[in-house]
């Protein structure tokens, strides 16, 4: 009745017995195989559990609306219309100009950081395929540069840039 997979190993951790066969379940969230219990059904690995455990961003920043690293911006409005050059209030140019856009960066889940790599993974191995029947080097050349870049992905390197210039 167990709808995750598990498997047997052999200890290899410094508190496990090497002889000993230990259970190990595939975590319900990203697939990465924890240690479990014999008659655990679901496990959530120890990277989800810290992931499932961390504030969410808008706690640590809401205290002052301000961006990190507002100081060290040339100019910086603030939504009261206050104007900061590189942090220095600049009192008589206030409610004069528009306040800065604070482009919230995006932070990827783990779920989503492994869809984008199973993504790439796929469009590799199309992109090698197309690429073994094309004639010219110029087209060549482009699908080359689409497998190094899916093949970044595929090797961590998940950025909003990256993955709005390959997945939209
Ligand atoms: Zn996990």
């Amino acid at each position: 009745m167990t709808e995750y997979a598990s498997e047997y190993r052999y200890g290899s951790k410094w508190n496990q017995n090497p002889d000993q066969l230990y259970r190990y379940m595939e975590c319900k969230l990203c697939g990465a195989f924890e240690l479990a219990a014999e008659d655990t059904v679901a496990v959530t690995c120890h990277e989800c559990v810290i992931e499932m455990s961390e504030p969410p961003e808008f706690k640590n920043k809401k205290s002052s609306g301000r961006p990190s690293g507002w100081h060290f911006m040339k100019e910086f409005v603030d939504k009261d219309g206050n104007v900061f050059y590189r942090g220095v209030e600049q009192p008589k140019l206030k409610g004069k100009l528009t306040p800065t856009e604070i482009k919230k960066k995006i932070r990827y889940t783990k779920i989503q950081k492994q869809k984008y790599k199973n993504d790439a993974a796929i469009k590799v191995a199309a992109l090698k395929k197309e690429l073994k029947g094309l004639r010219w080097k110029k087209d060549k050349k482009l699908v080359n540069q689409q497998i190094k870049n899916y093949t970044k992905v595929m090797n961590g390197k998940i950025t909003e840039a990256i993955i709005s210039k390959l997945f939209s």
